[in-house]
């Protein structure tokens, strides 16, 4: 089942039971707390914390999302894409438990020529919260699904809050058993990768108070309406309905792998370490489409830098595997013309997503240029006393004077086997940063002539990057 009709059926079993349909909100979160949207249920936050009335008490969604805290898992587990396509259904002091658990079990068994996914019901395991033993019962007693299937699981993954006081409540998830081969037995408690989570459902219940952190906040009590938000991994679920071995190798994405095949010559089922770069290469050129596609530009902070570098991991992995010209264009045309059916504003802005990708990627191939034997030399040098850490002067050194970002630095030094001094690297940061303030001081009151440290600083202005990493938190 190809990934455009999986989302078709989601919207229409949802909407033929009462829910409004509600298009993907835009990746740049309408939200000061969230850089770009982690989960599907952030659009319809103002009603869950009772902001504002909802205009609908059903509705569902598949929307578009991006967790660059997943991006070191990308290529490597089989799961996580830096963009996703989270579908929801949300009751807004409608249905609950019982109605949310009811519906998810018929649209995932129910067989697929009768609008469901058609999964096989013993594949199907299921966790609840540790506490949760209404969501036990409803799951044994009323969908029969049999108790060794049913795990139970405490507050880290199975336990809802939005970090600030407010709503909160225990989640129960929907795991697919993808056989032996992926690992031994003993249900998703135990094996998360054989076992896929493919299905979130959050019972927003309770009202907790202010406290410290997820552990040990206070629950006041019942919300006056209790709440579901649920969210299903499309491209999960499209591995699994399309028989392939992870996320990478569905439709949507396959075909970006085979074109950097094309390119490069490498074929897919090489090696570990050519898959996982050409993994990466498919997934980050998607993510920084879509991005693009929403508005971000790349810069040296905020969303700005989460493009920059998920671009920039993306043609550093095609260079990895042989490609030593710009090859962004055909990447992007591949990416837009396959996400471009189910988001036709990629095929009418087409050009202007191309000219910042490639404006980027032509940068990009100029740091890269001016960069890297500085860096292979202060490797090898490193190498040759016998050291494994690269000083932290010559990743300042190369942040200060060829724009390399320090990730960068530590990407490009950890696959020649080092590491970086990045205490010391932050120290001389730190030291820069102090010596364009006393500069500006001086500046005030007349004292001195520091033009030659305000120039640094100038420059060192422009490429703070720190906290980029912080942009999404635990949602749905
Ligand atoms: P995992 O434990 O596999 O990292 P999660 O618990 O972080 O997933 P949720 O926050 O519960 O995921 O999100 C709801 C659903 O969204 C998941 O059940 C999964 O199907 C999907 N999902 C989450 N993260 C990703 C990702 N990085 N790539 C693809 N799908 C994802
Ligand atoms: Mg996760
Ligand atoms: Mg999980
Ligand atoms: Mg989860």
């Amino acid at each position: 089942m190809e990934s455009a009709e999986i989302r078709r059926r989601w919207l229409r079993f949802f909407e033929e039971r009462g829910h409004t349909v509600v298009p993907s909100a835009s990746l740049i979160a309408d939200d000061p707390t969230l850089l770009l949207v982690p989960a599907g249920m952030v659009p319809f936050k103002p009603y869950f914390l009772g902001e504002v009335k909802p205009p609908f008490n059903r509705a569902t969604s598949v929307q578009k999302c991006v967790r660059t805290p997943d991006i070191e898992e990308v290529g490597k587990t089989t799961r996580h894409g830096t963009f996703f396509q989270m579908c929801g259904n949300f009751s807004f002091g409608d249905y609950f438990k019982e109605g949310a658990i009811k519906y998810a079990w018929e649209l995932l068994t129910s067989p697929q020529d009768q609008g469901g996914y058609g999964l096989e019901a013993d594949r199907l395991w299921i966790t609840v919260y540790e506490q949760d033993d209404e969501a036990e019962a409803i799951w044994r007693d009323v969908v029969g699904v049999p108790a060794e299937r049913i795990q139970r699981l405490g507050m880290g993954p199975n336990f809802w809050s939005m970090g600030v006081p407010g709503p909160c409540g225990p989640c129960s998830e929907i795991n697919y058993d993808r056989g032996p081969e992926f690992g031994p037995e003993g249900g998703p408690a135990v094996n998360d990768e054989r076992y896929v989570e493919i299905w979130n459902l959050v019972f927003m219940q309770y009202e907790r108070g202010a406290g410290d952190g997820k552990e040990d906040f206070p629950i006041l009590g019942d919300l006056p309406a209790k709440n579901i938000d649920t969210g299903l991994g499309l491209e999960r679920l499209a591995m699994i309905l399309q028989g392939v071995h992870n996320m990478y190798e569905t439709d949507t994405l396959r075909v970006v792998i085979d074109k950097a095949t094309e390119l490069t010559g490498v074929p897919y089922g090489r090696s570990h370490d050519t898959d996982v770069s050409l993994r990466v290469v498919a997934d980050h050129m998607r993510t920084a489409m879509m991005l693009i596609g929403d508005g971000v530009v790349p810069g040296n902070e905020g969303r700005g830098y989460v493009l920059r570098r998920i671009m920039r991991r993306a043609i550093r992995n095609m260079r990895m595997l042989g490609a030593h010209e710009a090859v962004a264009a055909e990447l992007i045309d591949v990416v837009l013309n396959t996400m471009g059916q189910q988001y036709p504003e990629l095929l009418t802005d087409r050009q202007r997503i191309e000219s910042v990708a490639l404006a980027e990627e032509a940068r990009f191939l100029k740091t890269l240029a001016a960069g890297t034997n500085i860096l292979d030399a202060a490797v090898t040098e490193t190498k040759a006393t016998g050291a494994t850490v690269l000083p932290g002067d010559q990743a300042f050194l190369l942040h200060d004077t060829w724009g390399f970002p320090i990730d960068l630095t530590l990407e490009m030094a950890a696959e020649q086997g080092l590491s970086v001094d990045e205490d010391g690297f932050r120290r001389l940061m730190r030291e820069q940063r102090d010596r364009a303030k006393a500069d500006a001081r001086a500046k005030k009151t007349g004292h001195a002539d520091l033009s030659a440290y305000r120039e640094v600083a100038d420059r060192a202005g422009t490429t703070d990057f720190t906290g980029y990493l912080s942009d999404t938190n635990e949602a749905t």
